[in-house]
C-alpha cells in the first residue's frame, strides 16, 4: 500500500516545492533605501543649496568694514603652516567684544559653540558669480573663536551685518578673529595648523581682489596693517 502511494506522495511535494518556487520568484525584489552615510553633504549641497543662495556682489573685510581701517593681523595666512588670518584692533584683551561682519552676501552653514580650543564658530558659504576669476562656484569662510554669535545655522546674511563679536575663547588666547577661507563648503573645522595648505585661501588676499564693484578707487588698495613677528604676543594671536 505504502509502496503503490510513493509516487503519488513524490508528485504531491514536488508540486509543492515548484509552486513555492513561483511564488518566491512573484516577490519583488526587498527595496535598498540609501544609508545615511551614503548621502554626500558637499554634493546635496552643491545640487539643492547652492543655486537657491544669493550670488555674492563683492567681499569687504570682517573686522573694520569695509576696509578694516584699525584692523591688524597678527598672524598672517600660511605663516607658521596657519590656515587662516588672526585679526585684531587692539592690544591684550582690550578688542574683546569688537564686532565681526560677514564679508558677502551669504548662508550661515554652521553656527556652532565647540568650546574647548575653538569656541564659538560660525561658518558662512558665498556663492560666487559664474565668471568669477578664482574659477570657485562657491568660498565658505570660518570665523572662529568669537565671544557672542548673532546668527543661527540656516540664516541669510547681507555684506557688512554683524555676525558676532571677538572673543578669547575664556583665556585661552589674547582676544582676536581666527579667519579662514576655503575653496568649498564642508572642510570641517580643520586643525587651523597645517602643512599642506590646499583647499585654503589666503582672506586678505582674496577680499582684495574681489571688492564690490561701487569700492571707490581709494579703497581697492586697501588692506589690514601686519603686526612684526617680535610684537605678537602683545596682540592675539593662536600662540
Ligand atoms: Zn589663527
Amino acid at each position: 500500500m505504502l509502496r503503490r502511494l510513493t509516487p503519488f506522495v513524490l508528485l504531491a511535494l514536488w508540486m509543492a516545492l515548484l509552486w513555492i518556487g513561483l511564488d518566491w520568484s512573484q516577490r519583488p525584489p526587498a527595496t535598498v533605501l540609501p544609508r545615511e552615510r551614503d548621502v554626500a553633504y558637499v554634493d546635496y549641497f552643491a545640487r539643492y543649496l547652492l543655486p537657491c543662495l544669493p550670488v555674492t556682489s563683492g567681499f569687504d573685510y570682517p573686522v573694520r568694514p569695509p576696509d578694516a581701517k584699525g584692523a591688524l593681523i597678527a598672524l598672517g595666512f600660511a605663516e607658521e603652516n596657519h590656515l587662516g588670518e588672526d585679526w585684531n584692533t587692539a592690544l591684550g584683551d582690550k578688542d574683546l567684544g569688537e564686532p565681526v561682519y560677514s564679508i558677502a552676501d551669504g548662508w550661515v552653514t554652521l553656527a556652532v559653540d565647540f568650546e574647548g580650543m575653538w569656541g564659538k564658530v560660525v561658518m558662512i558659504a558665498y556663492r560666487l558669480p559664474e565668471k568669477d576669476a578664482s574659477q570657485l562656484s562657491v568660498v565658505e569662510a570660518m570665523y572662529a573663536h568669537l565671544d557672542t554669535m548673532t546668527v543661527k545655522g540656516g540664516n541669510f546674511v547681507k555684506r557688512g551685518q554683524p555676525i558676532g563679536t571677538m572673543g578669547n575663547v575664556g583665556g585661552v588666547y589674547k582676544a582676536h578673529l581666527h579667519f579662514e577661507l576655503r575653496d568649498q563648503i564642508g572642510r570641517g573645522l580643520g586643525g587651523g595648523f597645517s602643512e599642506r595648505q590646499e583647499g585654503w585661501i589666503s582672506p586678505t588676499d582674496f577680499i582684495s581682489t574681489h571688492r564690490p564693484a561701487s569700492t571707490p578707487t581709494a579703497s581697492l588698495q586697501a588692506k589690514p596693517a601686519k603686526a612684526p613677528a617680535a610684537q605678537r604676543a602683545k596682540w592675539g594671536f593662536d600662540g
